[in-house]
C-alpha cells in the first residue's frame, strides 16, 4: 500500500540508511571506538550522590554553563561563550551545518567538504541538513590529497570543511603541514578540526584555531569513557559561537549529562587521564598481537582503534567472530578503499585475548 504521507519524505533523505550500531554487549565489544573501562565503584557512588540532588522538575540550564566552565578551563580557552556544545559532536557538527550553510550563489546548496573514507556522518548530516557533500579521497597511504583538495576547493568554495585527525576509520593523523595548507587554501571556508580521538595522540592542534580565523576545533567525551553522556562541542571565534548558539536546540543538554560531565572534567579528570592511559599502553600489545596474525595487515594508528585488511572477506570473517563474542565493524562492500578492511576497538586486555584468540582460532 502506498500512503499519500509516504510522500511527505524529502527525496534527498529516502536514499539515506539510518545509523545503527550493535545495542547488545558482547564478551568483547570492540566495535564503537568506546573506552573499554567502566569508571571504578567510588567515582559511580559520587555519581550517585550527584544525581540524588538535582532537580529534576526543573528545565536544565540551557546555558550549561558550569559545563562550559569546566570544558573550558580543560581545554585552556579563556572565554567559555567560545563553545557551543551538542548531543554528540554529531550535534555540534549538525548545528554548524545548519547555521554556517548560507549557499555562495542562488540557485545553490552550500558545500561541505571532507575526505574520504572518513567520518560517514560529514556526508550523511550534510545531505539531511540541504548541503551538498565533497567527498575528496585521500592518497593510498591515507593521507590528504592535496592536489584534489585545492582542485575541489577551486571548483567548489566549500563553506565548511571536516578534517578528523586522528582520522577514523583509518586511525592515522594527517600530517600538520597539510592541514595548514588546506585551511590557507580555503580562506572563506570554516575548517572544522574534529579532535574526537586527540586524547590518544597526546597532542592537539588547537594553535591552528588562534593562528587563523578561519579554523575551529571540534572534540567529544565519548571515546575517553564517557559515550552514555552524549557531550561534544565545538569551539568557534565568539563572533560565529554567537551565530550557532541561535540554531542550537535551548536545552540540547539535559540535566544529567551535564552535571556528571562537570563533575567528570574536574574531581573525576585524574581517573578519566589514568584510562586513558591505560588503553595507550594497551593499544601497542594489541599492536604486537596483531601484527602476529599472518592473514592481517595492520595500520599505524594513533587512535583507540585499528584498522586492518584482511586476506578473506571482511564481512564473513566479522560474523564468524560475533559468534565468538567478539564484535568489530566491518566494512559493507567489495570495491572502494575500505573494501575487505576491519576497524576494532582497543579492548581491556581480556576483550583484546579473546579478539586475538578468536583471530587465531577462525
Ligand atoms: N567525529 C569522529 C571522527 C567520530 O569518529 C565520531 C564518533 N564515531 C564523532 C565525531 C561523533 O562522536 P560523538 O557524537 O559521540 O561525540
Amino acid at each position: 500500500m502506498n500512503s499519500k504521507v509516504e510522500e511527505l519524505v524529502k527525496h534527498r533523505v529516502k536514499p539515506l540508511s539510518a545509523y545503527r550500531a550493535f545495542a547488545k554487549s558482547f564478551p568483547a565489544k570492540l566495535d564503537a571506538n568506546e573506552s573499554p573501562w567502566p569508571l571504578p565503584a567510588a567515582a559511580r557512588q559520587r555519581i550517585a550522590e550527584l544525581v540524588a540532588d538535582l532537580s529534576f522538575h526543573r528545565y536544565p540550564d540551557a546555558g550549561a554553563h558550569a559545563l562550559r566552565e569546566a570544558l573550558a578551563m580543560r581545554l585552556g580557552v579563556s572565554d567559555p561563550d567560545t563553545l557551543v556544545l551538542g548531543v554528540g559532536s554529531d550535534e555540534a557538527l549538525a548545528m554548524l551545518m545548519r547555521g554556517l550553510s548560507q549557499p555562495r550563489a542562488a540557485g545553490l546548496q552550500a558545500r561541505v567538504m571532507y575526505p574520504e573514507p572518513s567520518f560517514v556522518m560529514y556526508g550523511m548530516r550534510a545531505i539531511v541538513e540541504d548541503c551538498e557533500p565533497i567527498p575528496v579521497p585521500l592518497t593510498s597511504q591515507f593521507q590528504l590529497d592535496l592536489a584534489a583538495m585545492q582542485m575541489a576547493i577551486e571548483r567548489t568554495r566549500p563553506n565548511l570543511i571536516f578534517l578528523a585527525t586522528p582520522n577514523n576509520p583509518t586511525g592515522n593523523c594527517f600530517r600538520e603541514e597539510d592541514i595548514v595548507r588546506v585551511i590557507e587554501l580555503a580562506p572563506d571556508a570554516l575548517v572544522i578540526i574534529d579532535e574526537a580521538y586527540g586524547a590518544f595522540t597526546g597532542k592537539t592542534l588547537a594553535a591552528l584555531s588562534v593562528r587563523y580565523d578561519n579554523v575551529a576545533m571540534m572534540g567529544t567525551l565519548s571515546k575517553i569513557g564517557l559515550a552514555a553522556l552524549r557531550v561534544g562541542w565545538v569551539r568557534l571565534s565568539r563572533k560565529l559561537a554567537d551565530e550557532v548558539e541561535k540554531v542550537r536546540q535551548p536545552y540540547n543538554l539535559n540535566t544529567l549529562s551535564q552535571a556528571v560531565a562537570t563533575l567528570a572534567l574536574t574531581e573525576l579528570w585524574p581517573i578519566i587521564e589514568a584510562q586513558i592511559a591505560d588503553i595507550r599502553q594497551e593499544r601497542t600489545r594489541l599492536e604486537g598481537m596483531l601484527h602476529s596474525i599472518p592473514y592481517l595487515t595492520v595500520f599505524p594508528t594513533d587512535a583507540n582503534f585499528f584498522l586492518v585488511r584482511v586476506a578473506g572477506d571482511a564481512e564473513d570473517i566479522a560474523k564468524e567472530l560475533l559468534e565468538r563474542g567478539v564484535s568489530v565493524r566491518a566494512f559493507k562492500g567489495s570495491t572502494g578503499p575500505l573494501a575487505g578492511h576491519l576497524r576494532i576497538t582497543v579492548g581491556t586486555p581480556a576483550e583484546n585475548e579473546l579478539l586475538v584468540y578468536a583471530l587465531r582460532t577462525l
